[in-house]
C-alpha cells in the first residue's frame, strides 16, 4: 500500500508506457524509491517495437486500484481514461499534455505539471533536464519513440518546436536516424493483420464525457485506408457492441493514413454531432477528413464545441 503506482491511460500508447517508465526512473533518482510504473492494458505493436529495440521490459499490468492508493498519472488526467477505482485513489502527481478533463478531481493537494507539448515525453525530457537527471541511451530512445508516435513523425498539428528540438537531442544520445527509425517504428504499429475487429477498435481508444454526452474516439494507424475499410462492416458491428455495453452516444473511429496524413472516419450513434463538428456529410457511416491526424487537436475540440 506504500507503493505509489504510476500509469498512463487505458489502451496505452507509446507515450503512456514511456512516460510511466521514465517518471519512475526520475522519481527514484530524486530519492522517491516507493514508485513503480504500470500499464493499464496490452502494449501495442508500435510500443513493443520500441521497447524491444532499446531492450526494455514492458511494465506490469494494473487492473484496478484500492481506496486510498497513492497514484501518479501520466499522459492523461480524465477519470474516463484512467484505472478502475481512480475516484477513490489518492492522486499525488500528474504530468500531462492534455486539457484538464471535466472528470478530473482530487481530494488533496497535488504536484501537477501540464504543458501543451505534442508529447508528454517531451515534457518529461524537460523535467529531467531541469532536475539535472542524466538521460542515458535507453531512456533517450524511449522518449524519442514516444515523441515520434504522438506527433506522427512531426506531422501532427499538435507538434511544437520544443518537441522537434528535444527529439533531435534525444536522437543523438540514442544514436538513431530519426526518419528511418521513426518510419520503421510507426509501420510496426500498422500491422493490423492478426487483430479481430473488437481488438482493432481498442488499440487506441478513449472515452470522453461533455455536457452529459458520452463519446468514444478511437484511432488506428495504417499505410492503406482501403485495407482497413475492407472489413468495415465487421468493424461497425464491434463498434455497435461496444456502444451498447458502455452506453456510448457517439463513436468516431479515425483510420489514419500515416504516409499521406489524412483520416477516414467511421461514425456511429449521434452522427449529426460529427457532421456539424467536421462540416461533412456522413454517408454510409463514413466520411473523409483531409489533413486530419490528431484526435486531440482536430477531432475532440470540434465535437466538444458542438456539445
Ligand atoms: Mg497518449
Ligand atoms: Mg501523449
Ligand atoms: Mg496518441
Amino acid at each position: 500500500m506504500n507503493e505509489i503506482k504510476i500509469f498512463g491511460h487505458k489502451n496505452p500508447d507509446t507515450d503512456s508506457i514511456v512516460s510511466a517508465i521514465v517518471l519512475e526512473k526520475m522519481e527514484k533518482t530524486l530519492g522517491n524509491t516507493a514508485v513503480k510504473a504500470y500499464r493499464l492494458g496490452n502494449v501495442n505493436k508500435e510500443t513493443k517495437y520500441a521497447l524491444e529495440y532499446f531492450g526494455v521490459n514492458e511494465p506490469e499490468l494494473l487492473e484496478k486500484v484500492e481506496e486510498g492508493q497513492k497514484v501518479m498519472l501520466v499522459d492523461h488526467n480524465g477519470f474516463d481514461q484512467s484505472v478502475d477505482g481512480i475516484e477513490n485513489a489518492s492522486i499525488v502527481k500528474v504530468v500531462d499534455h492534455h486539457n484538464i478533463a471535466e472528470s478530473f478531481k482530487t481530494a488533496g493537494p497535488l504536484y501537477i505539471v501540464a504543458m501543451p507539448y505534442g508529447c508528454n515525453s517531451t515534457l518529461l525530457a524537460k523535467l529531467c533536464k531541469i532536475n539535472n537527471i542524466d538521460i542515458d541511451k535507453t531512456m533517450a530512445g524511449l522518449l524519442l519513440s514516444a515523441i515520434i508516435s504522438d506527433t506522427l513523425l512531426f506531422n501532427s498539428p499538435t507538434c511544437t518546436d520544443i518537441d522537434k528540438q528535444i527529439a533531435k537531442e534525444l536522437a543523438k544520445i540514442a544514436d538513431v536516424d530519426i526518419n528511418k527509425y521513426g518510419l520503421d517504428m510507426l509501420k510496426a504499429g500498422t500491422d493490423l493483420s492478426d487483430f479481430k475487429p473488437e481488438e482493432l477498435i481498442n488499440i487506441d481508444s478513449k472515452t470522453y464525457s461533455t455536457n452529459g454526452v458520452k463519446y468514444q474516439v478511437a484511432q488506428v494507424n495504417t499505410a492503406s485506408i482501403p485495407d482497413v475499410l475492407s472489413v468495415k462492416e465487421k468493424i461497425e458491428n464491434a463498434m455497435n457492441k461496444f456502444m451498447q455495453e458502455n452506453s456510448i452516444d457517439l463513436y468516431v473511429l479515425m483510420i489514419t493514413d500515416i504516409i499521406e496524413n489524412n483520416s477516414q472516419i467511421i461514425v456511429l450513434g449521434k452522427q449529426e454531432i460529427a457532421e456539424k463538428a467536421f462540416n461533412v456529410k456522413i454517408e454510409n457511416n463514413t466520411a473523409f477528413l483531409e489533413g486530419v491526424v490528431s484526435r486531440k487537436k482536430q477531432v475532440v475540440p470540434y465535437i466538444d464545441n458542438v456539445l
